[in-house]
């Protein structure tokens, strides 16, 4: 069974995440959406948050699990058997740090490959702390992130 990490910091999740997730999991058996801790990005959803969201936008869970992980990816991926480590590019600005990541990585744990699947031009310009400054500043949401996403910012962005 071919399984495929896609790692991230999901704070929170898009539609740009989720265009990645749908194309991926038609070209592997099994797609694992592994939720990194991530202290030093100071994300402003937690761990458990960050989770429930992505579980709540996936509709068809068939070939498709959603776990937290601390630690270094590649043990995490050696763990689950993971044949490879998806991510997602947006722009040149993404490659030189997928392009260390996945060097990285290889020489970490030569086995493992990591694959990139190019965005979907509609998300381009999307990223989560885009998303955020939106939100918190009033703005329409709807169009980036699902519906679930776009509630709970609301909640935090609530004005008291
Ligand atoms: P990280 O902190 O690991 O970069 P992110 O949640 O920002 O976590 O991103 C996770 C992965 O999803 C990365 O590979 C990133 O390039 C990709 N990604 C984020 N936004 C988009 C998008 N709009 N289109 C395609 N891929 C994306």
């Amino acid at each position: 069974m071919k399984l495929v990490i896609y790692p991230g910091t999901f704070d929170p999740i898009t539609n740009g995440h989720l265009d990645i997730i749908q194309r991926a999991v038609l070209m592997f058996d099994y797609l694992l959406v592994a939720v990194t801790d991530n202290p030093a990005k100071n994300p402003l959803f937690s761990l458990a948050e960050r989770v429930l969201m992505i579980q709540n936008s996936i509709s068809d869970k068939k070939n498709i699990s959603i776990e937290s992980f601390r630690g270094l990816l590649v043990d995490y991926a050696m763990e689950k058997k993971a044949c490879a480590i998806l991510r997602g590019l947006r722009a040149t600005l993404d490659f030189e740090y997928e392009f260390q990541m996945a060097l990285i990585n290889r020489k970490l744990a030569p086995d493992i490959a990591t694959i990139f699947l190019m965005t979907h031009e509609k998300y381009t310009y999307l990223n989560s702390t885009i998303v955020k400054e939106i939100a918190r500043f009033g703005g329409n949401i709807s169009c980036f992130v699902p519906p679930i996403v776009e509630q709970k910012l609301k909640e935090k962005f609530k004005p008291i």
